[in-house]
């Protein structure tokens, strides 16, 4: 039986981790069984939708032999979880949809090649929306995911976790791995994380490879780690990231050693405040703001306002580019070649039609169609070439009235906190879409951002602050986010959030 104290059990961090492992007090075979117990216990939450348990525990096993051998790896033995959007070899991979619902890929992606090359061992596949499309985790073919708490002032109704990493964000805040992998198209690493309580980081489009991950909209597309502190988000990127031939657009850049870059001083950093960001923002996110600008200040940064008048139209210009390369890129599951294929089909037309039909959800076929009506002829130049324009001249208003004044630019990284399932099922398509406002910018420029939860509202819940940074200056958000972490010592808050019995049990 592990032996482990409350805090270990309910806050085991990648480094806490990895000193228990190497000083024996546990091995990762006792780590990887509690871990695989705990998900059982708590299948309600829904955080998981594919286990591999004799899988998981001989990597555990095997890692424990390298320990014992004097291996050293960053993330030896170590018990995480993985998106249901990374392909992995031999263990069946849906993007939870019912497209792939049978899909067991005989490949392995990049980013989770990294992870187990550096002792990684992958506890399952977790929720997410439907081909990552979604912001609540309740377009997915196997239902939705909760998270372990509640609001103060509605104790009975269940909270979804964000999306699209929605799994990843409540395993990993119900303790039920120690980190997990995630993806951001425009907004589903940082999102969930500020829902959840947890820390986020989107990196620069091209730092972790995209291969073997299954495709949403290619040009935006990025993995990230969701973690429960700042020092394991930079332990599991450094891990994820790197230079792979096998994707066109991934960056031949060193990867530094985030871990070790953390704590070093931020005096003297610029920090944008964006007006176009500030309007209209909730009195208690306009407090959290002003509370983390002026953390900053008295670790000596300087706070600058800056107005970047093209922010408005980051949004819209999103969700045209972003449904048009879902349409091209979900083009290819036809019935033909691989994934669901519907019964009975007298024609090549209608084993198209009904294949699809019967095997994309609501919000992906809304996603095609208006991804199909931007690109056809006559709406082209109106709408995605005009898109396309404006993603150009935000990237220009970005650099020259941001990134040339300042290292980062701070802000909320979403308008609300956690929503209830009920809320999600009553909102419309465009309300949902609006919830992305804060985090589709990074996507849209290319850019890192990075969530870190710093506050609970006045009902109980987390509330994440985000940091971007320019392309491939992780560094310097890490160095920055560890602050913040500090200042706002969200471990302690966390404990008056309303948690369930269940999750947390002694
Ligand atoms: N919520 C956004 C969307 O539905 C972002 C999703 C994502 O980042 N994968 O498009």
């Amino acid at each position: 039986m592990l032996k482990l104290d409350y805090e270990m059990k309910n806050n085991l961090t990648i480094s806490a981790a990895r000193k228990g492992l190497a000083s024996g007090e546990f091995s990762s075979f006792e780590l990887t069984k509690y871990y695989l117990d705990k998900i059982e216990q708590n299948v309600d939450l829904n955080a998981f939708v594919t286990i591999d348990r004799e899988k998981s525990l001989l990597a555990a096993q095997k890692a424990d032999k390298e320990i014992a051998g004097g291996t050293d790896l960053p993330l030896l033995g170590i018990p995480i979880a993985i998106k249901d959007l990374f392909c992995t070899n031999g263990i069946r991979t849906t993007a939870c949809s019912k497209m792939l619902y049978d899909f067991v890929p005989r490949y392995e992606s990049t980013v989770t090649q990294n992870l187990l090359n550096d002792g990684a061992v992958f506890l399952g596949k977790t929720n997410m929306d439907e081909f990552a499309m979604g912001s609540a985790n309740i377009t997915s073919c196997f239902g939705p995911c909760f998270l372990p708490f509640r609001k103060k002032s509605n104790p009975t109704s269940k909270l979804v976790p964000g999306g699209s990493s929605g799994g990843s964000a409540s395993s990993v805040a119900s303790d039920l791995c120690v980190a997990a992998t995630a993806s951001d198209t425009g907004g589903s690493i940082r999102q969930p994380a500020s829902f959840s309580g947890l820390v986020g980081i989107k990196p620069t489009y091209g730092l972790c490879s995209r291969w073997g991950m299954i495709s949403f909209a290619s040009s935006f597309d990025q993995a990230g780690p969701i973690t429960k502190t700042v020092e394991d988000a930079g332990i599991m990127l450094k891990s994820m990231a790197g230079f792979d031939p096998k994707d066109s657009t991934s960056a031949n850049t060193n990867i530094p050693d985030y871990q070790k870059c953390l704590g070093r001083p931020i005096k003297g950093l610029k920090i944008g405040i964006v007006a176009e960001f500030m309007d209209g923002l909730s009195q208690e996110n306009l407090e959290l703001i002003e509370r983390a600008c002026s953390w900053l200040k008295d670790n000596g940064c300087e706070i600058i306002d800056l107005s970047l008048r093209t922010i408005p139209y980051a949004l819209p210009a999103y969700y045209i580019i972003a449904p048009a390369e879902a349409s091209s890129n979900l083009a290819r599951y036809d019935g033909v070649r691989y994934g669901y294929r519907a019964d009975g089909c007298k024609t090549v037309d209608e084993l198209f039609v009904k294949s699809r039909s019967e095997g994309f959800g609501e919000e992906v076929k809304r996603r095609i169609m208006t991804g199909t009506y931007v690109l056809s002829a006559g709406c082209y130049d109106a709408y995605y070439l005009k898109a396309l324009k404006i993603r150009e001249i935000i990237n220009i208003d970005l650099q020259t009235n941001a990134f040339s004044k300042v290292d980062a630019i701070l802000l909320i990284t979403t308008t609300r906190t956690a929503f209830s399932i009920e809320e999600s099922n009553n909102m419309t398509p465009i309300e949902m879409y609006l919830s992305d406002v804060f985090t589709v910018t990074a996507n849209i420029a290319g850019l890192p951002g990075i969530s870190i939860p710093v506050g609970l509202s006045d009902d109980g819940l987390p509330m994440g602050v985000q940091l971007i940074g320019n392309k491939f200056q992780e560094e310097i958000l890490f160095r920055i986010a560890y602050v913040l972490e500090k200042c706002a010592n969200f471990r302690e808050l966390k404990k008056s959030i309303l948690v369930e019995d269940t999750v947390y049990n002694e």
